[in-house]
């Protein structure tokens, strides 16, 4: 538990439920986010020793390394738009007509690309961790989980507090290097989806999060 919480995981990964480890190699376990703060919500291990205890900022400035867990979390993000697909995903004839295309041998090329769920998952790391073993969230955008409970739960997924893994590696100038914990945490609530901004009004938020949320997945 505490801190040290996510290192089961990975020493011993075969002894979770497949409700809890998605998947797991020699280099690295995918598990779904105890207290999840969105509809779908993972969280990519790296299990290499001599990575784990480090801050992902200084984990990822070995760009061999880097380059390893930016390839995994493709695979965990293509993973989890599949799922997404299968929860929301439209059963109309078109899809149907796109989803038998996909195993035809030569598809018709007029048909509309499906939705394109992978653009609708987020993937990176809190600037200032609150789990000491190395993690990459891999989380659907809409931020819709009654384990949302706290302020700095929403602003450390919708604020320059969380850094999307393609922004590795950071330049020695960003400003997220430094981060002002309070001050990113601290900001006006602004929806991820319109942009209105709630203030400091946390229960309106979450009141706007559940129409979003249903709006999100028809859209
Ligand atoms: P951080 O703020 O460190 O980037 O995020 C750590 C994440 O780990 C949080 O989203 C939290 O809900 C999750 N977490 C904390 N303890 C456990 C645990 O014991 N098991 C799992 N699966 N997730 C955990
Ligand atoms: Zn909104």
């Amino acid at each position: 538990g505490g801190r040290d919480g996510l290192g089961a995981y990975i020493s011993k990964p075969e002894t979770f439920p497949s409700s809890v480890v998605v998947y797991y190699n020699d280099e690295f376990v995918a598990i779904h986010d105890m207290f999840p703060k969105s509809s779908l919500h993972l969280l990519l291990l790296p299990r290499d020793p001599t990575k784990t205890r480090l801050h992902p900022f200084e984990a990822f400035e070995d760009p061999e390394f880097l380059a390893k867990v930016k390839a995994e979390v493709q695979k965990l993000r293509h993973l989890a738009a599949s799922e997404l697909r299968r929860l929301y995903g439209k059963d109309s004839a078109q899809e149907q007509a796109r989803q038998a295309a996909l195993t035809a041998e030569s598809p018709p090329d007029d048909l509309p690309p499906g939705r394109e769920w992978e653009q609708e998952i987020m993937c990176g790391v809190h600037a200032v961790p609150s789990m000491s073993h190395l993690h990459v969230h891999v989380i659907s955008v809409d931020r819709h989980s009654e384990r949302l409970k706290h302020r700095k739960h929403y602003n450390s997924f919708a604020t320059p507090f969380f850094v999307p893994i393609g922004d590795f590696p950071l330049k020695p100038e960003d400003a997220r290097r430094h981060p002002t914990r309070e001050g990113y945490l601290k900001q006006n609530f602004v929806c991820w989806r319109c942009g209105r901004d709630f203030g400091n009004r946390f229960t309106e938020l979450k009141t706007h999060l559940e129409k979003e949320f249903i709006e999100w997945k028809k859209a």
